[in-house]
């Protein structure tokens, strides 16, 4: 079967079409800019590229150039739209509604619906390119694959808030976690890795890091706790996100600002971070370069972010009653052999015996690699992320089962 794996945001489109058999991704490529000056279409196969600019005005549009590069004549993969066995969607918020990967018929899209303000900026795009895909694409089924789904295991007193039970009964507002695909992807292939090698697996912490981080407890490969809560601007300090911060300072800085609420919460999301702390960038590659250069304050963002992960991972090592393995993925995680090494100092006491010098090498770079010594009792671990595969996967497994 060919999964196609659709990502929608309010002005992006990302795609990959993926063999299930050889689990191949036959093309993928993305839309930017759609609504806005200068749109266009990047499409990848084998290792070919191009670029298609158009003017791209809406998500239809930019869905039936997504569907023309699949079978053009010179660089689609397909020969007709028929081959595509089902659509695979990335929803970010599932609300309490699912706590798993769905089929979407009408009922599933009302229930969708239902918990879209959940999510504001992402799931009406998420909801709107399913519609449009029942729509173009009628005889083609349609799978959400959420964000927060991973999460839905953690147990009651890791997922509420200290706030009255009716606001949460009243409103859902909990903590839900997202990264979910990621986390789930990960903490599989470290539960594969370490099983093959006779080592213990029930105890992983698996540290999603990049523009946006998050850090999550797996017991037994199930999710027990995670760092972000009812929104992804929770947890740790992220690229422009303040992580998780006193609640009252939201009113005090409105109060001292003259800002309205809505826009000090789009400040804390959107200004805040690496790139407030360090005025210089939200990126961690122009952090770290002008923290090298001495810039006191991209130093201190920097080690904010390292602080901060190494105290989530002491945390859930309580949580879980010990430690087997810590997982790096996402940009920072897969690359940053810097922040890895921040991260990792002052574990030795959990039984980590951290390798500096293989974590330096282009072997870590963006590849498996185990970066524990021989010695170590908790394995560390650098693992690249594949979300479209598990969405692809999910979709596969659920339309089989219909
Ligand atoms: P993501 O959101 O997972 O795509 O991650 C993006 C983040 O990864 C950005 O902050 C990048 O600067 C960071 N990143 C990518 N490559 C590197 C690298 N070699 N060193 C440090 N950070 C990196």
């Amino acid at each position: 079967m060919k999964v196609l794996v659709v990502n929608a945001g309010s002005s992006s489109l990302k795609y990959q079409l993926i063999e299930m058999e050889t689990e191949t991704v036959l093309c993928k490529g993305v839309v930017e800019k759609i609504g806005l000056n200068g749109s266009l279409i990047t499409h990848k196969y084998g290792d070919q590229k191009v670029i298609v600019e158009d003017t791209i005005n809406d998500h239809t549009k930019a869905f039936n150039l997504l569907i023309d590069c699949l079978v053009n004549k010179d660089y689609g993969v397909i020969d007709s739209v028929e081959e595509i066995g089902a659509i695979g969607h990335r929803v970010v918020h599932s609300g309490e509604e699912f706590d798993s990967s769905t089929y979407v018929g009408d009922e599933e899209m009302k229930k969708l619906q239902s918990v879209a303000h959940l999510a504001p900026l992402h799931n009406p795009a998420n909801i709107a390119c399913i519609q449009l895909c029942k729509s173009l694409l009628p005889k083609v089924p349609n799978v959400a694959v959420f964000d927060t789904a991973f999460h839905s295991t953690m147990p009651k007193k890791a997922k509420m808030y200290g706030i009255p039970y009716e606001i949460y009964e009243k409103y859902q507002i909990r903590r839900y976690g997202f990264h979910g695909t990621s986390h789930k992807f990960v903490s599989g292939e470290a539960i594969k890795y370490l099983t093959s090698k006779g080592l213990p697996c029930s105890k992983i912490v698996t540290c999603h890091l990049g523009n946006g981080s998050s850090i999550s407890a797996v017991k037994d490969g199930k999710c027990v706790d995670t760092s972000m809560g009812m929104t992804p601007m929770a947890g740790v300090m992220m690229g422009t996100r303040c992580g998780d911060i006193d609640p009252a300072v939201v009113e005090m800085i409105a109060d001292n600002t003259g800002m309205s609420l809505k826009e000090t919460t789009n400040y804390l999301n959107k200004q805040s971070g690496f790139m407030g702390v360090s005025g210089v960038s939200s990126d961690a590659r122009e952090l770290c370069k002008a923290a090298s250069e001495g810039n006191e304050r991209a130093q201190l963002a920097k080690d904010m972010f390292a602080y901060q992960v190494q105290k989530f991972i002491g945390s859930y090592a309580v949580a879980m009653n010990g430690l087997d393995c810590v997982v790096f993925t996402g940009g920072i995680g897969e690359n940053s052999w810097e922040f890895r090494e921040l991260i990792m100092q002052n574990t030795e006491f959990l039984g980590v015996a951290f390798d500096q010098e293989k974590n330096k090498t282009s072997e870590a770079r963006g590849n498996f690699c185990d970066l524990s010594k021989p010695e170590s009792k908790v394995k560390v671990l650098v693992i690249p992320t594949n979300e479209e595969l598990v969405i692809a996967r999910e979709t596969q497994e659920i339309v089989q089962s219909l």
